[in-house]
């Protein structure tokens, strides 16, 4: 919520400060517009001037070149001679070596005309006499600069030729007598074309305007004769009366003043009726009574400052565009890392939570491994215990069996030695060997008894060798052939020759024959079948031996119990319970096994497996 509000908050700020310079950016192309349009007219106006000095300087040049031509031809006597005496016998001559006089003159200074007028104004003598429009006998008594001269000044004109009709500019001077008076006017005329035709090859358009601003040369050919001042009656009745312009009657020119800056502007219609904006710049020249005036058109100096406007604009464009990019990737790159800033907490936050785990974790880890450690030690405490006990019922139950398997011999040799002594008194000597002989079978048991003992007892270390299994089972069923017999087994063997021996220690094999016979024995005890089956089969390099009874099997409750130490079902004084422990671990040692399954006969059947004995492998019970 608070988020969008200052989300809203940046957008119209934004889009007020992006109002603000759009305005800004206006003003200034505007401004810049000015400025630049300014500077362009400014600088049209100096080339205006510069061009302007140039004219004037050439006009004036030009001027004073033909300025002092009347004082210097009015001092030539043949001249005076005929303003002197118009009438003499020789006028004729004089006039025509006059005007040849002239006509040279006229070449050598490349004036229009040069020509002679009489105190009544009428021309005597002229460098165009030879032409139709001739000024011989013109009357020029209206031409100011004919007044000007009679009065002894320099005369001064420009105008259209009332005969010729061809502009120019008149220069007279009086010729005077040798007394001084004056007796006749000479008089020059210069054509201001070739001036014009040279304007004619610049860009700016010139023009000359009389006092009341009427155009008397102009480069543009249509703006001749045209006032560029209002044209009044007074103006025109001026012109009129000097007959400036001849036959011609000015017309107002359409002209329109303005001004940018200091800059003088004037825009002037032509004839093809479009009008032309032009800088003006101008100059009154005092000697002529002329004003001279530069234009230059403004409209190529405008399309410049259009221009530089215009790459203004375009700058101004590309450089708000560059703003706008830098302050979006500046916002991109705010927000990108206030992501990272962000991603950077979380993942603080998320290794943080991960380590207060993982320390949890640990110490519920040490917990347990520090309980298991207690438990292990207990454990081994119990165990230690248990064995100790164990070790106490063991010999308890061992002093209790070996009590009764020597007891019971002891008390048959007693007996049989009791009648032996009263068979000798009798002198019944066969009988009395016969008990000696039952004496010594019986201590041969014992013997064998107590060797068996000292076997179960020691732990030999001694190598393993090949052993012969059908020895070893007759070893065997000879160690339990009174046991047996006694529970009236009946024991079959099959094992056949080639067999080949067991890798094994013969005493210790023979100690788990024994083990395995017996407790089958006590199987098959008082049960109505007894029959004992022993039988070996050879599967490769292994030997499996099978001991099987007709007894009633291990249940299959207590069948992963039978090789632990100590377990017995037998009753106290009966087992040990560490037969089938002692004989599991014998055929370990050699490297076989030994496991109980469900025999052929319906009871137990033991079957030890044992490696077949290597060819090298000593074989016989002697070595162990
Ligand atoms: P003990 O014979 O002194 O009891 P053993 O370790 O030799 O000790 O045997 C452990 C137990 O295995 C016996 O108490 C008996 O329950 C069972 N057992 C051993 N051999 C047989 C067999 N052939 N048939 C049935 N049960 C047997």
């Amino acid at each position: 919520m608070a988020q969008s509000r200052e989300a809203d908050r940046f957008k119209n700020e934004s889009a007020r400060v992006l109002a603000v310079c759009f305005v800004l950016a206006v003003a200034l192309a505007i401004g810049v517009g000015q400025a630049a349009t300014q500077f362009h007219l400014r600088e049209g106006q100096a080339r205006a001037e510069a061009m302007l000095n140039l004219t004037a300087s050439a006009l004036s040049g030009w001027l004073r070149r033909f300025e002092i031509v009347p004082q210097l031809l009015a001092d030539d006597e043949p001249l005076r001679r005929l303003v002197m005496e118009p009438h003499a016998i020789d006028t004729e001559y004089r006039v025509s070596e006059a005007h040849r006089w002239l006509e040279e003159r006229n070449a050598i200074l490349g004036s229009s005309e040069i020509y002679v007028i009489g105190l009544d104004g009428t021309t005597l003598a002229a460098s165009n006499h030879a032409r139709p429009d001739s000024f011989v006998g013109q009357n020029f008594s209206y031409r100011p600069y004919f007044t000007e001269a009679r009065s002894g000044r320099v005369g001064r004109f420009f105008g259209l030729g009332t005969t010729s009709g061809i502009r120019g500019y008149y220069f007279a001077g009086p010729i005077r007598d040798l007394a001084g008076r004056i007796v006749g006017v000479i008089a020059v005329k210069v054509g201001v074309d070739k001036v014009e035709a040279e304007w004619r090859s610049g860009v700016e358009r010139i023009i000359v305007s009389d006092a009341d601003g009427i155009a008397f040369m102009s480069s543009e050919p249509d703006w001749l004769y045209a006032a560029f001042k209002p044209l009044t009656a007074e103006r025109l009745a001026r012109a009129q009366a000097s007959k400036r312009y001849a036959d011609v009657t000015p017309r107002e020119a359409r002209v329109d003043r303005t001004a940018a800056g200091e800059v003088d502007l004037v825009t002037v219609g032509s004839r093809a009726a479009h009008l032309v904006e032009y800088i003006e710049v101008r100059r009154f020249m005092p000697a002529a009574g002329w004003s001279l005036h530069v234009l230059l058109d403004a409209a190529p100096l405008r399309a410049q400052a259009r221009i530089v406007t215009g790459l203004f604009i375009a700058l101004l464009g590309a450089s708000a565009l560059g703003l706008i990019a830098l302050r979006q990737w500046r916002q991109r790159e705010r927000d990108r890392l206030a992501m990272k800033e962000a991603a950077k907490i979380e993942l603080e936050r998320r290794v943080e939570e991960r380590t207060v785990e993982l320390e949890t974790a640990n110490r519920l880890i040490a917990a347990e491994v520090m309980e298991r450690r207690a438990t292990e030690t207990e454990l081994r405490r119990t165990q230690a215990d248990l064995v100790q006990a164990g070790k106490l019922s063991a010999l308890g139950r061992i002093s209790a069996a070996l009590s009764h398997e020597i007891n019971q011999p002891l008390a048959a040799v007693r007996n049989y030695a009791d009648s032996a002594t009263l068979l000798i008194d009798r002198g019944e000597t066969d009988r009395v060997r016969g008990n000696l002989h039952q004496i010594l079978k019986l201590v041969d048991r014992m013997a064998a008894i107590s060797r068996h003992l000292r076997e179960v007892a020691r732990k030999p270390e001694t190598a393993l060798q090949g052993v012969n299994l059908a020895e070893a089972v007759a070893e065997a069923l000879a160690v339990c052939a009174a046991r047996l017999a006694a529970v009236g087994a009946e024991v079959k063997t099959d094992l056949p020759e080639e067999l080949g021996p067991a890798r094994a220690g013969p005493v210790r094999l023979q100690q788990v024959l024994v083990n395995l016979l017996t407790n089958a024995a006590d199987a098959v005890e008082g049960r109505e079948m007894r029959r004992i089956h022993l039988f070996a089969r050879r599967v490769g390099t292994r030997i499996f031996l099978t001991v099987s009874d007709s007894g009633p099997g291990v249940a299959p409750a207590i069948a992963d119990r039978i090789f632990d130490p100590f377990f017995t079902t037998k009753g106290i004084g009966a087992g040990l319970g560490l037969g089938l422990s002692i004989s599991y671990n014998i055929i370990k040692d050699f490297g076989g096994h030994l496991t109980v399954d469900r025999g052929l006969e319906g009871g137990a059947a033991f079957v030890v497996a044992l490696d077949v004995a290597d060819p090298g492998e000593q074989r016989g019970m002697a070595a162990e």
